[in-house]
């Protein structure tokens, strides 16, 4: 069993496939030019399959994949197809494009559960934040998953004044269809021009949800990063991911591996305990693992604390989330 000095127990492995992505979120890569990782810095299929097993032997339970986008990744197919012989819940986060792709590789996967970025349902609002011409392309592989009885949960980040407008939009799209929103907090890492003004922190967001709708709050799971709601009579549902505003550090489970073999104790820590060299070594790798977790900070990687209108970004150290793995 993997713990923290907090007696967390560990049990949740996010694995980056890969920091190449096909879109440019603005929020998510560094606002300079930025150099993928070449193939050979990063974990092989074999090596992610390696130090898959060896957190699972220690007690991981659930491992998603994610990246930079881990379906643009050549050998995504055999990775997946890999890691779901293993005795874990897998899911997968991707931002929708190449889905169509891989849905019979998903299936056989066991995974059932997908999620999907997509910050706006406007088309040319997708091409400002993503740089690329793709929304129509996830609209229709949101179809088609749902018509493939895959469970579809939407990743929208909220940004104020840029996409807080579209939230009830999001809300009305759960009328007939059964998706379930997660509405963001638009966190801050390297390079992603956060302030905390482009905050549109929980209360907002139900605020304006209540505004036009009825909710019901709904109980999550222990580990449970989100807030769950439901609206009575909507076929989807929705919650709120509050990092800025109400962190849920005392609960968390979460490890995350980077694509080049780094283990992060928390999304916002500092320091990273390299996995992959030793492992080309020969040596031993569990002992870092449970290393790295007994490291881990209280809360929000021991880098801030306190309100997030008091932040100052500047001051976090930490990469880019393309590099880190969401
Ligand atoms: N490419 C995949 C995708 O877009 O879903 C997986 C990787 S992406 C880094 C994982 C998640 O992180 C996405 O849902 C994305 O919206 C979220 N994300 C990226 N940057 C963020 C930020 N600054 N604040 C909040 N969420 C962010
Ligand atoms: Fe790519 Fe996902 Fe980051 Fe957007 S959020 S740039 S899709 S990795």
């Amino acid at each position: 069993m993997i713990k923290d000095l907090f007696k967390r127990v560990h049990d949740y492995l996010r694995i980056s496939l890969t920091d190449n992505c096909n879109l440019r979120c603005a929020y998510c890569m560094p606002a300079d030019e930025y150099d993928f990782t070449p193939a050979s810095q990063l974990m092989q299929t074999s090596e992610i399959e390696t130090i898959s097993r060896l957190f699972v032997e220690q007690g991981v339970k659930k491992i998603r994949l994610t990246g930079g986008e881990p379906l643009v990744r050549r050998d995504a197919a055999s990775i997946i197809e890999t890691l779901g012989s293993l005795p874990v819940e897998l899911v997968i986060t991707t931002n929708g494009t190449r889905l169509h792709e891989f849905l019979s590789v998903l299936r056989s996967a066991n995974i059932r559960t997908i999620n999907i970025s997509l910050d706006t349902l406007q088309p040319d609002k997708f091409m400002l934040i993503t740089r690329r011409n793709l929304f129509h392309q996830v609209r229709s592989n949101i179809e088609l998953l749902l018509q493939h009885d895959f469970h579809v949960k939407i990743n929208m980040v909220v940004m104020k004044g840029f996409n807080d407008e579209e939230i009830n939009d999001f809300i009305a799209w759960t009328t007939h269809i059964p998706i379930q929103i997660r509405f963001i907090e638009f966190m801050p890492f390297s390079g992603n021009r956060w302030t905390n003004d482009k905050v549109f922190s929980m209360d907002k967001i139900l605020d304006k949800i209540n505004n036009q709708f009825e909710f019901l709050p709904v109980k999550g799971e222990a580990h449970d990063t989100a807030k769950h709601f439901m609206i009575p009579g909507h076929a989807g549902s929705f919650a709120v991911i509050s990092t800025m505003s109400a962190p849920f550090c005392s609960s968390c489970n979460r490890m995350r591996l980077t694509a080049d073999g780094k283990l992060k104790n928390c999304l916002f820590s500092a320091g990273e305990t390299d996995l992959l060299s030793p492992l080309r070594k020969g040596e031993d790798i569990v002992p870092l693992i449970h290393q790295t977790i007994l490291g881990k900070a209280k809360q929000l990687g021991g880098q801030f604390s306190g309100t997030f209108e008091m932040l100052d970004a500047e001051k976090i150290q930490n990469r880019s989330m393309i590099t880190i793995g969401g």
